[in-house]
């Protein structure tokens, strides 16, 4: 019996990893592919989970479909290998550069944490060791095997599969995934995450294609809804943020934003450069601090075919952010940490995006208690995160096993946000041909994926369910 379970993102926004098992009729567990492959981030219990073995066993797994390049689908890829996965990833090539850097850095924050971990304990026996190590994450690139977007790949006799736009992020991609059962088909739609639907103001800065691929015909899909309770304000946030920005450099302040170093950080800076251009905001010093910080610029210049009309624009005006003066790539440690010694205000851009690890943690334990500063959080903050936390008015947050007190401003701007809010995700899914059998719902907190399953049942009349994990759901 051919049939799909949710192996993570299910009940949570976080380890997104579906798994599709095609049945086989000679009663072997037939073909294994995984949809994205991603880390349990945020709450405890769901980064327990990292640790546990897949239902399956990994060295069973024949493939992995990878949406995009986000940790959440992605970062689980080097403990897949190292459990024993030796099939192909496949992946866009905006995707494989991104995973390139990203993935070793996940390794070696994930050695990092070991290793603050086992200096704090008495007992030498028993010590904590990484999921994966930055060489384990760099092994596990070997395996990825590039898609353009619409090809046909055949998995299997009966499984194949394209990718198609998604608008999420640099590559970002939806996967069609058809399923032949002798003169019966399925065509499943696997949405991973779903960018923003059309080009507002309050939108702004956005990097990729305008929309996901619209026109799609599916009998199920399984689609995201991290957003499914909450529209994206709808003004336009500029006015806002160079008033943030401006107030606190007057009064000596300085404003620090955690933010995911690919993309993101590139959209927030070109926006600092527009907004400085045009003199709303003072020329104050902009610090990108991430130890792929320069490379990420050099993966997202070189990916032009990926750009909105305007991100083209504002890279003919503006030129290559590497270039500009007052914009420092830290790359270094020893660069990073000099950021410190700066005293007079500045802006400091640095990853994680949910503060979740990595070197915003220096930057905010050293600027969080001084009410001069801002931190202002440009993107989703996943519950049990410490950037949830300090958004959600906390008072103090640990980091490096010390409280540091939370006295500087705390402010955030959801519409930079990449995807897609309800209304946006009901245009979208009314330009479908068909209506689907069955659609689940997954990469939500619960509240969020049954407020979503709400408005699609009776807007479009839909069969929703909200993916439960591990969860089964049996094709044919
Ligand atoms: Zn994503």
């Amino acid at each position: 019996m051919a049939y799909i379970q949710f192996l993570g993102a299910a009940g949570t926004v976080t380890g997104s990893k579906h798994l599709i098992n095609t049945g086989d009729p000679y009663g072997k567990n037939g073909f294994q592919a995984l949809v994205d492959c991603g880390l349990f981030q945020g709450q405890k219990d769901w980064r327990e989970r990292n640790w546990r073995h897949t239902p399956v066993p990994a060295k069973e797994i024949d493939a992995v479909i990878l949406t995009h390049a986000h940790l959440d689908h992605c970062g689980w890829i080097p403990r897949l290998v190292k459990e024993g996965f030796r099939g192909p990833i496949y992946a866009t090539q905006p995707t494989i550069d991104l995973c390139g850097i990203i993935l070793p850095d996940s390794g070696h924050l994930q050695e990092e944490d070991a290793n603050f971990y086992n200096k704090g304990k008495k007992s030498k026996h028993d010590p904590a060791l990484p999921l994966y190590t930055f060489e384990e994450a760099q092994a596990s690139l070997q395996y990825f095997k590039s898609v353009q977007v619409g090809q046909t790949i055949q998995l299997s006799p009966e499984l194949s599969f394209r990718f198609v736009r998604a608008a999420h992020i640099l590559g970002s991609c939806m996967a069609e995934v058809s399923l032949n059962f002798g003169t019966k088909k399925r065509r499943l739609l696997f949405t991973g995450d779903i960018g923003r639907v059309i080009d507002h103001k309050f939108a702004p800065g956005k990097v990729v294609h305008s929309g996901p691929q619209e026109g799609e015909v599916a009998d199920l899909v399984v689609m995201e809804s991290t957003y499914g309770n909450r529209a994206h304000p709808k003004e336009d946030p500029l006015p806002e943020l160079a008033s943030l920005i401006t107030t606190t450099a007057r009064r000596g302040g300085s404003v620090v934003v955690p933010a995911f170093a690919i993309e993101r950080t590139q959209k927030f800076v070109f926006i600092l450069k527009h907004l400085m251009e045009s003199g709303q905001i003072p020329r104050v010093p902009v610090f990108c601090d991430s130890p792929m910080a320069i490379k990420a610029v050099e993966i997202f210049l070189k990916h032009d075919e990926e750009y909105s009309n305007e991100t083209r624009e504002m890279i003919r005006k503006y030129g290559s952010p590497l270039e500009w003066p007052g914009f420092t790539f830290a790359s270094t440690p020893e660069e990073s940490k000099k950021i410190n010694a700066v005293l007079t205000p500045v802006v400091i851009i640095s990853s994680s995006g949910m503060v979740t690890g990595g070197r915003i943690l220096h930057h905010l334990a050293q600027r969080l208690p001084d009410p001069k500063n801002l931190v202002l959080f440009i993107g989703f903050q996943a519950p049990g995160t410490r950037g949830s936390a300090i958004k959600s008015g906390s008072k103090e947050v640990k980091i490096y096993g010390d409280y540091v007190a939370i006295r500087a401003q705390v402010a955030a701007l959801e519409q930079f946000s990449d995807h897609a809010d309800p209304p946006e995700l009901l245009q979208w899914l009314r330009t479908f041909r068909n209506r689907p059998g069955s659609t689940y719902l997954v990469h939500g907190e619960p509240d969020a994926s049954s407020q979503l399953r709400e408005a699609m049942t009776k807007e479009l009349g839909w069969t929703v369910e909200v993916a439960q994990y591990l969860e089964k759901v049996e094709l044919n």
